[in-house]
């Protein structure tokens, strides 16, 4: 496998976790150092705690070579400030918790309802204290997707064409794109709302009545 990444050193969270892996343990206190590397499970007082990263710093081998392949080879490669790319693995999780809002209804990001999903490919730069925009619960961007389309009876397009941005509702259709009873009702939640309890099992149903008919065309 081509990979030119390495970890140059890792940044632990100064307060650790209990490890799942007990009490009891002997010896009774161990930090576990080697060459360049210091173990994330240390054991105080016969109880194993975990440190896991703050911060991950890879070394990323110069010209697509594999890892220490290329000219970084035998050389001080941790040190090499010009070729480190830093995953702020902890902060980045924290920030999407704490910060991060869904575009759709204001809601924060929750284990359960994560605020991940993207309607760009690539989105631009952004402050680490602002919190990501463009990403929405699951759930929200199926909404605001279905808001953002033409469900008119008869829509108008520019002259000579049928699809694209319909002029009567200013919302798009995309070519043989026939809105369907999802759509509808997905339409029927107002701006920045959630899908209510109710409407589920309903959608769930048309999206496998699609599903079906798909399969059979
Ligand atoms: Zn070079
Ligand atoms: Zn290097
Ligand atoms: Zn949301
Ligand atoms: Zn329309």
């Amino acid at each position: 496998m081509h990979d030119p990444k390495v970890v140059a050193f890792n940044i632990r969270r100064p307060y650790p976790e209990k490890s799942s892996r007990g009490a009891g343990r002997t010896p009774r206190w161990k930090i576990q150092i080697s060459r360049n590397h210091v173990s994330p499970f240390v054991t105080l007082a016969g109880r194993e705690y975990y440190f896991p990263d703050l911060i991950t710093v890879w070394h990323v081998e110069p010209h697509g070579e594999d890892a220490l392949r290329g000219e970084c080879r035998g050389t001080r490669w941790q040190w090499h400030v010009h070729h480190w790319e830093i995953q702020w693995c902890f902060i980045q999780r924290w920030r999407r918790r704490l910060l991060t809002r869904c575009e759709w209804c204001g809601g924060r990001s929750t284990k359960r309802d994560v605020v991940n999903c993207s309607h760009q490919w690539d989105g631009p730069k952004q402050s680490l204290w602002r919190g990501e925009r463009g990403l929405f619960h699951m759930s929200c961007s199926t909404v605001a997707l279905a808001h953002a389309r033409c469900i008119c009876e008869v829509p108008m397009f520019e002259q000579g064409r049928d699809y694209g941005t319909c002029l009567l509702c200013t919302k798009s259709r995309g070519w043989r794109q026939e809105p369907n009873d999802a759509t509808r009702m997905l339409q029927t939640i107002p701006n920045g709302g959630r899908i209510p309890a109710e409407m589920k099992p309903h959608l769930d149903r048309i999206f496998a009545e699609i599903r079906a008919s798909k399969e059979n065309s």
